[in-house]
């Protein structure tokens, strides 16, 4: 029996029971996949069914407005991924006329659609014997055949991409992509592979070796950057500012309180002096300020380190740069924000009347 057959076989018996693979609709199963990325199913699984509820079409999605979407998104982090699915869903709706592209190459083609969803969509959808590689499939593979190149270096992902094709079972190219995937996720652990259930156990060389925690090779990343950043919540007739992120960065499309960055931590005594502070809010005599919040907040590649600092003051505070917007505090749930923000509005809801 090839590798192939002898994951099937075990995919069959007991795979999950996960709403997308009930379906073969491209748009349903991108969806799926642009959510599970860098996602876990548990945390995934309610916002795929927000999304195919709210939005049953490609076309629905495509005419949805860019704030509800970001806010339908919350809370699941990477948010560039939900800015490039309404992109995308829009170019499909333009050029396409709302139906996806069948085959691999065409979904390549697509802005926002990389070679592991092109894969998956294509797969999954169009039965196309196209080999999905995804964390999943680079730790079993590289484990099965003790591959010592690095799974994130560009050699490493042309082995891989390799490998995969050639264990693809062309006939089921669906069911073996999905139970590569699925044996990756519930057996072949990170850090504890469950190897005596595990179907291809005799066919592995990690195993037989004794070798398995030696793989996936990885090349080690720069340890996340440190970042200090102070926010200013400036509270007015129960109203408070805030703009929407624009840069190309992490949370471009979310809401913020106005903010600047400094080397380190400033205290409330000295962060008035400072000439980011001057520049956002002019010199104000009668100025109060005071530190009332601070979060320690961790992204995969930085350390935010997050004071929230609320302002009074019996004058006007003169008026901040353009694309701030006055909200009403009790509106202020209603806007997309960051995983971040949302921990300090839950400080304040629980320190105030919101
Ligand atoms: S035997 Fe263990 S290490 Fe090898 S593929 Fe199976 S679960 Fe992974």
């Amino acid at each position: 029996m090839t590798l192939s057959k002898h994951i099937i076989n075990w995919y069959i018996k007991h795979k999950r029971d996960l709403p997308w693979r009930h379906t073969n609709n491209p748009y349903f199963i991108w969806l799926s996949e642009i959510i599970l990325q860098q996602t876990r199913v548990e945390q995934g699984m309610p916002y795929y069914l927000k999304f195919t509820n709210k939005y049953k079409t490609v076309k629905q999605l495509a005419l949805a407005k860019d704030d509800d979407v970001m806010k339908m998104w919350q809370g699941l982090g990477y948010y560039n991924r939900a800015a490039n699915m309404l992109n995308t869903a829009r170019i499909i709706m333009k050029e396409h006329k709302g139906v996806f592209p069948k085959t691999y190459e065409n979904l390549l083609k697509l802005k926002g659609i990389g070679p592991y969803t092109a894969a998956a969509i294509s797969s999954f959808a169009f039965n196309e014997a196209q080999a999905v590689v995804d964390g999943n499939v680079y730790r079993v593979l590289s484990r099965i055949f003790c591959i010592d190149e690095p799974i994130n270096s560009s050699v490493g992902k042309k082995i891989f991409a390799q490998l995969a094709q050639e264990i693809l079972d062309d006939k089921l190219p669906a069911l073996h992509n999905q139970a590569l995937m699925e044996l990756g996720a519930m057996v072949c652990k990170p850090r504890s592979p469950i190897c005596g259930e595990c179907p291809v156990r005799l066919e592995c060389m990690a195993f037989a070796k004794k070798t398995i925690s030696n793989y996936p090779v990885k090349i080690k990343k720069n340890k996340p950057q440190d970042r200090f950043v102070n926010y200013f919540f400036i509270e007015q007739k129960n109203k408070t500012f805030i703009a929407q992120r624009t840069e190309n960065a992490i949370w471009k499309g979310l809401y913020e309180l106005p903010n600047f960055e400094s080397e380190k931590t400033i205290e409330s005594e000295k962060i008035i002096n400072q000439k980011k502070f001057i520049s956002l809010f002019g010199n104000m005599e009668e100025l109060n300020v005071e530190k009332i919040f601070f979060e320690k907040h961790q992204l995969t590649h930085q350390t935010i380190y997050a004071n929230f600092f609320k302002l009074t003051s019996p004058q006007k505070i003169k008026p901040l740069p353009d694309g701030f917007i006055q909200v009403r505090l009790i509106e202020l749930k209603k806007y997309a924000v960051s995983r971040l923000f949302d921990k300090f509005l839950n400080y304040l809801n629980l320190h105030s009347n919101l």
